[in-house]
């Protein structure tokens, strides 16, 4: 499996991050809390605010 790096906004600040991604052609979705679904991976922007990105 290749892994690739996508461009994520944090929800509050829209501050830019990079997230590690399984797939090329992932969707990804953020949320602002953990689900208990699929696979997520959590972002903390350099403000501090944390985040849940969901690959779809
Ligand atoms: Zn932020």
């Amino acid at each position: 499996m290749q892994l690739s790096t996508r461009e994520v906004q944090c929800p509050r600040c829209a501050e830019r991050a990079s997230v590690r991604v399984p797939d090329e052609d992932v969707e990804l979705k953020i949320g602002r809390s953990v689900a208990a679904f699929g696979e997520s991976t959590t972002v903390t922007c350099s403000n501090g605010h944390r985040y849940w990105v969901y690959f779809c």
